[in-house]
């Protein structure tokens, strides 16, 4: 069974590698829902843009994936869930001493906990369809760590465990659950930590890019928004039907080393 006519609900969809995930599977005429906390005209925009370009049906709904309830309500309010593509995330760069517990905070809920609420509303509609497909956006962070970017590495080593459990739970049904570890992405989030990181390691911007980032990516080339659409194509293809459970690297040799 092909992903065309099958609707997405996509986390954190109004920028970076959940629009670019977005715009891909409506590409192969996949229905897409964005999401975001800001409900702003240009979200609306975004929704209308891509059914326009595609001919696929594709709205916005707000939900801030901070707040459980809101990621229960995002699915609930949809009403319909083939594939669910956990995406939100933020980041916060500091040491762990100096590390606010307020970002910890919500780092945790919106890169892990919001990821199981909205699969835990998803599942039902998954099973009541005979279809479903969960990704997660990991990281190169999810599976490797690097100094100062303690509840993010958390939250995406969690979501692997998270994964895990989802495709167990699924695993004699049509349902798989799988998730996507980028390494670096050159997005708003990416761009917005190298201040930080300047800051940290006392280095210019360029770098920062070059010593820091792609110093861990072996390709020496930022991954691209597309690329991360494309894979989840792939996953929520037939050929994809028996991988569950599982994570697709996707950074230039990265985990390799
Ligand atoms: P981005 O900042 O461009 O996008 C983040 C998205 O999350 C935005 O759409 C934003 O609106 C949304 N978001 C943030 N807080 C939210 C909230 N409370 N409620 C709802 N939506 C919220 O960043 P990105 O790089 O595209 O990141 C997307 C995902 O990819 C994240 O989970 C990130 O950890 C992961 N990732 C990114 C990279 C990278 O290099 N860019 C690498 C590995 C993993």
């Amino acid at each position: 069974m092909s992903a065309k006519g099958k609707t997405a609900i996509i986390t954190g969809s109004n920028s970076g590698i959940g629009l670019g995930i977005a715009q891909e599977l409506a590409r192969a005429g996949v229905n897409v829902i964005l999401n975001s906390f800001t409900d702003s005209k240009e979200d609306h925009e975004l929704a209308a843009g891509i059914a326009k370009e595609h001919g696929v049906s594709a709205r916005y709904i707000k939900a801030d994936m901070s707040d459980g309830a809101q990621c229960r309500a995002l699915i609930e309010q949809a009403g319909v869930c083939d594939i669910l593509i956990n995406n939100a995330g933020i980041q916060h760069v500091a040491a762990i001493d100096k590390f606010p517990a307020e970002k910890w905070d919500a780092i945790i809920a919106i890169n892990l906990s919001s990821a199981f609420h909205t699969t835990a509303a998803a599942l039902p509609m998954m099973r009541a369809a005979g279809w479903g497909r969960v990704v997660n956006i990991s990281s190169a962070h999810g599976l490797t760590a690097s100094p100062f970017k303690s509840a993010y590495i958390a939250a995406k080593h969690g979501i692997i465990g998270l994964t895990k459990t989802t495709a167990l739970e699924t695993a004699e049904e049509p349902i798989t659950a799988n998730a996507i570890c980028p390494g670096y992405v050159l997005t708003p989030l990416v761009e917005s930590q190298i201040p930080d990181t300047m800051k940290e390691y006392g280095m210019s911007r360029e770098e920062v890019i070059k010593n820091v980032m792609l110093k861990r990516q072996p390709s020496k080339e930022f991954a691209t928004v597309e690329q991360m659409g494309g894979t989840a194509l792939f996953l929520c293809s037939d050929a994809a039907a028996q991988i569950t459970g599982t994570t697709i690297s996707v950074d230039g040799g990265w985990t390799a080393l």
